[in-house]
């Protein structure tokens, strides 16, 4: 059965895989980006999550489109990575008003859909940062964090109404966000990790589309790490 799926940030890295596994699924998939532009193939609309009335707009076309979305990934997130004592309240403000309130503004707009049809999926892209923690990324791992007790609440608030929300909390995976790491952080990165090597966005989209499938029906307010081993026992 084909599904209205929305990606947040679907247009490239982590997001854009998730999005074509959906799609591979005969899924009816919007991406969101910046800039509005649509990687061939897909449905794309313009919204920046840090302002409420792109949100608004951006819901509006995907819903005239293929329908009121039945399953959310809230993947669009940034890094502004820097030693506390250098980091300053725009650093910290601007990751958690993208990355933690980006998605609750998306995910409250598109719970309201959800419950009037009683049912719904909604999947979080945290990190393996989010409970590890990462010197120079206070601000990203709190945002991520956040991710967790957020999407927990709402499992708690939305599952009488058939709705699931989960958390993917990735490692390292080969994007734009880890390609400005230096060699020597990588190598470092890498020597903790059981497999040894970075994920592929595939290897994340994956598990998100399986929290998104029918197998996935029991699992609620869990936090599924696609980290390679980093994170275990966090
Ligand atoms: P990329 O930097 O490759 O892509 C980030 C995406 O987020 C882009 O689509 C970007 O859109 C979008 N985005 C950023 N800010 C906004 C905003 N204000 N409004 C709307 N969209 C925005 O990152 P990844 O694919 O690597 O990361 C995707 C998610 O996975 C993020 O949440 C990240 O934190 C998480 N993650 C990544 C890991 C990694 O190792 N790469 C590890 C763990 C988690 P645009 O093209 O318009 O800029």
């Amino acid at each position: 059965m084909s599904r209205s799926v929305l990606v947040t940030g679907g247009n490239r890295g982590i997001g854009l895989a998730i999005a074509r596994a959906f799609a591979a699924e005969g899924d009816k998939v919007a991406v969101t980006s910046r800039s509005g532009e649509a990687p061939e193939g897909l449905f794309g609309v313009k919204c920046d999550i840090t302002d409420p009335e792109q949100v608004e707009q951006a819901f509006k076309e995907v819903e005239a489109h293929q329908g009121n979305v039945e399953v959310l990934i809230a993947n669009a997130g940034i890094t502004k990575d820097t030693l506390l004592l250098r980091m300053s309240e725009d650093d910290f403000t601007e990751v958690v008003d993208t990355n933690l309130t980006g998605t609750f503004r998306v995910v409250k707009r598109a719970s309201k859909g959800m419950l009037r049809a009683r049912k719904g999926r909604i999947v979080l892209i945290s990190s393996v940062v989010g409970l590890l923690g990462s010197a120079g990324q206070a601000n990203y791992a709190a945002s991520k964090a956040g991710l967790v007790g957020f999407a927990r609440s709402l499992a708690r608030e939305l599952g009488s109404r058939n709705i699931t929300t989960n958390v993917v909390a990735p490692g390292f995976v080969d994007t734009a966000m880890t390609e400005v790491l230096g060699e020597d952080r990588k190598a470092e990165i890498l020597a903790q990790v059981p497999l040894g090597r970075y994920a592929s966005t595939e290897e994340v989209a994956g598990v998100v589309r399986f929290l998104a499938s029918d197998a996935a029906s029991y699992i609620t307010g869990a936090v599924i790490p696609v980290d390679g081993g980093l994170g275990m026992g966090h």
